[in-house]
């Protein structure tokens, strides 16, 4: 398996780009290697620039749903981009894609679309603290809500994966100001949840209702209705970040699969179909505090832009009841692969095989992982080992423990039996 090509592009990267890569994750040092530059991808899998094939469960970390390069998705921004790529001024797509978040997420009356996901929380902040007249936000370790300011604390993802997560505020360059206007709680902990609420009731209570960015940790029983009780008690908003559990887990997102109704959605991933996109939802009497109806702050040079929105909207139209059931069958195959993959090779005490329709993370642990705690105290070397490995094989996993597999509506049962081989041998080479 040659890698020339990419090293070369990798030493010349990093001459013009800070570590040679847009986004820390890519540059795969938590797993002991260097990057792979892509070339082109064609439904679940990639091509790197040397030639090598790979099975994709990146998916570019969640948008592509339907794979790479999907026909529909490309039709629908070749058409747009043919009518212009910006405007600065409103399409008729626009109020096409708020209607679909609308009618897919019960708890979306208005959606003010954004970028990114970071600018989707960011308002979200601003908002909930315009709502209540209060400052704290009280968020969990290891969620991830994009790198805002006072959000960056104890966060997961790439902030994980660089810095251990233990550093707080978890970047340099964060104010002690910003820092100290977050409180950060365990997941899964609703003691120590209710008690941080009590001691100084907050704007806003923000949680990804699936963490995935600590590797995927479900609620434990309980958590979530506890969630909503905690912050109607105290007044406090409850802002569930489904950026990337909203359209993937169900129609609906967690917000259905979970029966739970947020006061503010955050979205991103999905609902760009691949194209730079993120949004915020609510209902009406929160939402129009937004300007121009409202007197909050928020704006977006590309914000609605009508390409993102034209390959959001091909992406959530071709994902009906039947794709959600087809997808969460997808998943289940695969976690029940990997599960047995390591059986075969004797590892089967080492790992924890965590899944959500949509979503799995293997974790290198001997018991259930619970929270960041759990997620941290994983064995990291044994899991940077295993990746290298299957990237060898032909397999392309999440090269961080910090970070969920994304399958796709294009991964076919013979590319799941290929990852589950390679991962048979990977394990197989750990011993
Ligand atoms: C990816 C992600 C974000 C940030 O979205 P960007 O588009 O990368 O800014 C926010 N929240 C969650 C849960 C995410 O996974």
């Amino acid at each position: 398996m040659s890698e020339a090509r990419s090293r070369e592009l990798y030493a010349r990267a990093a001459k013009s780009i800070p570590g040679g890569v847009n986004s820390p994750v890519r540059a795969m040092r938590s797993i002991g290697r260097d990057p792979i530059f892509l070339q082109r991808g064609e439904g679940a899998e990639i091509l790197d620039v040397d030639g090598n094939r790979y099975v994709d469960y990146v998916c570019s970390w969640g948008p592509l749903i339907h794979g790479h390069a999907h026909p529909r998705v490309l039709a629908a921004i070749s058409q747009a981009a043919a009518r212009g790529t910006s405007f600065g001024a409103p399409t008729e797509g626009e109020i096409e894609l708020a209607e679909e978040i609308a009618d897919r997420i019960g708890s979306v009356e208005m959606v003010r679309t954004t970028s990114s996901g970071t600018e989707a929380s960011m308002t979200a902040i601003r908002l909930a603290r315009a709502a209540t007249g209060r400052t704290r936000i009280v968020k969990f370790a290891g969620a991830y809500h994009g790198h805002v300011d006072g959000l960056l604390a104890e966060a997961g993802s790439g902030v994980a994966t660089g810095a251990g997560g233990s550093a707080r505020p978890s970047s340099p360059g964060v104010s002690a100001a910003a820092a100290a206007e977050t409180t950060i709680v365990p997941w899964n902990d609703l003691r120590a949840l209710s008690a941080a609420v009590e001691a100084d009731p907050p704007a806003a209570i923000i949680a990804e209702p699936l963490p995935a960015n600590m590797g995927l940790v479900a609620p434990r029983e309980g958590m979530i209705e506890a969630l909503r009780q905690i912050a109607d008690r105290s007044g406090a908003l409850l802002v569930l970040d489904e950026v990337i559990s909203g359209f993937r887990v169900a129609r609906g997102g967690a917000q259905e699969l979970l029966s739970v109704r947020a006061d503010l959605t955050v979205m991103g991933k999905v609902m760009g179909g691949g194209l730079p996109a993120g949004a915020l939802g609510g209902p009406a009497r929160l939402m129009e505090m937004l300007a121009p109806a409202g007197e909050v702050y928020q704006a977006g040079t590309l914000s609605g832009n009508p390409l993102a929105v034209a390959a959001g909207l091909a992406s959530l139209r071709m994902l009906d009841e039947a794709a959600y059931a087809r997808l969460a069958g997808i998943t289940e195959r695969l976690a029940s692969l990997l599960a047995q993959a390591a059986a075969s090779a004797g590892a089967r005490e080492r790992v924890q095989v965590a899944s959500v329709p949509g979503l799995l993370t293997v974790f290198f642990s001997e018991s259930p992982v619970q929270s960041f705690a759990d997620a941290a105290a994983c064995d990291l070397a044994a899991y940077g080992a295993w990746c290298r490995g299957l990237l060898a094989r032909g397999v392309y996993p999440p090269p961080s423990q910090f970070e969920a597999w994304f399958p796709s509506l294009a991964h076919t049962d013979d590319q799941l039996q290929r990852t589950a081989q390679a991962a048979a041998e990977a394990f197989e080479e750990l011993r």
